[in-house]
């Protein structure tokens, strides 16, 4: 069994973005599952599917994040390893070109769990990594959105989120996730992204990624509620379909939320509660890869569509 899930991001995608939206998520879980098809592991594919959606100026990680009160771009990221427990995440750090390899040379390292600002860029430089130039992370529509909010003054979620879990030939579970959070966040403001528990969880049993108000989703841990959900009999999707209702019950998330998680007999789930969510997933159970992909209006039938993707 080997299998790998993504999301773009929970939120409402408008109707003309998401042919996009579905081939980058495609085109990710793609480059993820090859790594897991040539024997890789879990671990490496989610941060090779990740990287891709930080390269797609279509999502609100890397290239094309969203911009805070200010108009500057901070990135959150983190990327664990499903065997051990060992996570890397960086928060808040300003025009990082590459949040995911951040985050894993710092699950590599090992000192530290989370870095953040921008003192995190004297470790950074240490790593290869250099600020992108002044303006070239910001896409024409990340700048179109800030400046409509500036005058709606409207509180909106980001959207366009990017997350990637996986297992892989040895049965280890991953998690990754990547973003510039909510659009018009107070600079220095860290979401659930870069959160074990909360954004990004895996363990031995159960890899998530979750999207949506990070404020709500921290609250909740929902990602690491969810493994526990899993651990104690729940099926991925049931597990993840009942956290989200939760969520909107009590209030923490009237605008809804997304998670997609694999468990470590491969089953899947790709769940939201928002208007949309783009994702995609690609499995081999055996019977040879079965891919599935699409910006769902309604909460996507993924087991559904692979088992019929055969
Ligand atoms: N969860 C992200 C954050 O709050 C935003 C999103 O998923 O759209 O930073």
């Amino acid at each position: 069994m080997i299998a790998i899930v993504v999301h773009g991001g929970a939120g409402t995608i408008e109707p003309a973005r998401h042919a996009a939206a579905t081939a980058g998520c495609a085109a990710a879980a793609r480059r993820g599952y090859a790594r897991l098809a040539a024997g890789g592991a879990a671990l490496d594919a989610v941060q090779a599917a990740v990287r891709a959606l930080e390269d797609d100026p279509a999502f609100n990680a890397g290239v094309g994040a969203v911009l805070t009160r200010d108009g500057t771009v901070e990135l959150d990221a983190a990327i664990m390893d499903g065997v051990d427990g060992r996570i890397g995440a960086i928060a808040a750090v300003p025009d990082l070109r590459r949040p995911i390899d951040l985050a894993r040379a710092v699950l590599d390292d090992g000192e530290h769990v989370l870095l953040a600002g921008a003192a995190a860029w004297a470790f950074a430089r240490r790593h290869g990594h250099a600020p992108a130039p002044p303006g070239t992370m910001v896409t024409a529509r990340a700048l179109a959105r800030w400046r409509a909010q500036r005058i709606e003054r409207a509180a909106e979620v980001g959207g366009g989120t990017v997350g990637a879990v996986a297992i892989d030939g040895a049965g280890r579970l991953a998690a990754a996730t990547s973003t510039g959070g909510i659009l018009g966040k107070r600079p220095g403001r860290v979401g659930d992204s870069p959160l074990p528990g909360c954004g990004t969880w895996a363990d031995r049993g159960l890899a998530a990624s979750a999207t949506g108000p990070g404020e709500a989703i921290i609250r909740a841990t929902l990602t690491r509620r969810l493994a526990l959900a899993v651990e104690a009999g729940a099926t991925p999707a049931a597990a993840a379909a009942a956290l989200l209702d939760e969520m909107i019950a009590t209030g923490g998330a009237a605008a809804g939320a997304g998670v997609i998680a694999v468990d470590r007999a491969g089953r899947i789930a790709a769940t939201h509660r928002t208007p949309t969510m783009a994702f995609a997933a690609v499995r081999d159970d055996g019977r040879g890869a079965q891919a599935a992909a699409g910006t769902s209006t309604a909460t996507a039938p993924l087991e559904a569509q692979l088992a019929s993707a055969g």
